[in-house]
């Protein structure tokens, strides 16, 4: 059962993971309308319930280990779902082992540094799950788009030249390279949203009174730049998709099914961690005995010595009752 899971989930996103070293030109090699013919609408809340609750269970391991840190960085344009997603798959998950950081235009102080500076200090720690609601994948995305947004980083001179995209792509693997050897995974999901779709989900914005704040004007003025983004997002996935640190392209226009591709990567990428709760060595047994007869020894006249055991052992009794019910009847 749990290996049938485990080969569903290789084949559903094994399609959405970009090769390292292949050349990618969106528009041609990912359709954000595509869907796996073996995954129905009608099952996508179950799927989606299965996903989080192995989330949750990893989860928590992750966080008992305290050894690895996994960090989710998500790109999209705008309306593609990157909260939705966020807000759905990370349902039910301890909200203590998780920290999302949204990244907005950087402030005067953030561009007094590197443009890395701002993103380091927000990356997981040992045991939780960092997610990036837009990343540093921004300063090869809109910084490229706008040349603008580039002149306001205070760049020495000389470093601005053309070949600045090919450097940046490669300080980014370097980079992750080096938090991957370090004990953190890093997943990279770009959710791809078509130019159509995104027109339906600005005039949805526009025609609902309570979905008007999510519009913003700039929104539109961005979309005016959908050629020059799917250029960059293309170069961006052809040379930061790496084996250490891969980029999933998810097919955003169905959102449900989004929403269960997500779920499946983090599973996959968790269980590739497979983090253990830590185990107990001989020192730490004889602790917990000493504990064990001294709280043993306070319990007060006429009561068992460990109520909790009692039950553990009725517990026991009576699955062993069962099963040899089961045995005779059968
Ligand atoms: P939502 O609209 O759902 O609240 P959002 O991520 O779109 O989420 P906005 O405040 O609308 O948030 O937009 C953030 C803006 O910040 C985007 O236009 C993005 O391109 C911009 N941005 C992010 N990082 C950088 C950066 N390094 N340099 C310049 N602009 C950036
Ligand atoms: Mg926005």
């Amino acid at each position: 059962m749990v290996q049938d899971r485990a080969k569903l989930v290789a084949e559903l996103i094994e399609p959405l993971r970009v090769k390292p070293g292949t050349k990618v030109t969106l528009g041609k090699d990912f359709d954000p309308g595509y869907k796996a013919r073996f995954v129905h609408k009608k099952d996508g809340t179950e799927l989606l319930q299965a996903g989080v609750s192995l989330l949750c269970e990893y989860q928590d391991k992750l966080a008992a280990q305290d050894t690895w840190g996994m960090l989710v960085c998500l790109q999209a344009l705008d309306a593609a779902g990157k909260d939705g997603t966020i807000r759905h798959v990370m349902s039910g998950v301890n909200p203590q082992g998780v920290h999302v950081s949204s990244f907005k235009v950087p402030s005067s102080e953030e561009l007094d540094h590197d443009y890395l500076w701002r993103y380091a200090q927000r990356l997981p720690a040992r045991g939780d799950i960092g997610i990036f609601n837009r990343s540093h994948y921004e300063e090869v995305l809109v910084v490229r788009v706008h040349p603008d947004v580039l002149d306001r980083q205070k760049l020495p001179p000389g470093t601005k030249g053309k070949d600045i995209w090919a450097r940046r792509y490669r300080e980014i693997n370097d980079w992750e390279r080096f938090l991957a050897e370090n004990g953190f995974k890093i997943v990279k999901l770009f959710l791809n949203l078509s130019k159509e779709e995104q027109r339906i989900r600005f005039l949805k914005r526009v025609d609902l009174p309570d979905k008007n704040w999510k519009l913003s004007p700039n929104d539109a003025k961005e979309r005016a730049f959908w050629d020059d983004y799917q250029v960059a997002f293309s170069e961006m996935l052809t040379h930061t998709s790496t084996e250490w640190a891969p980029w999933y392209v998810i097919p955003a226009d169905r959102k449900w099914f989004a929403r269960i591709c997500v779920s499946a990567i983090l599973a996959h990428t968790l269980a590739d961690i497979d983090p253990q709760y830590p185990t107990v060595d001989a020192a730490k047994l004889k602790d917990l005995t000493d504990v064990k007869a001294l709280l043993e020894g306070e319990a007060p006249a006429g009561a068992s010595p460990d109520p909790f055991e009692d039950e553990l052992v009725a517990q026991a009794s009576e699955t062993q009752t069962r099963t040899d019910n089961k045995r005779h009847h059968s």
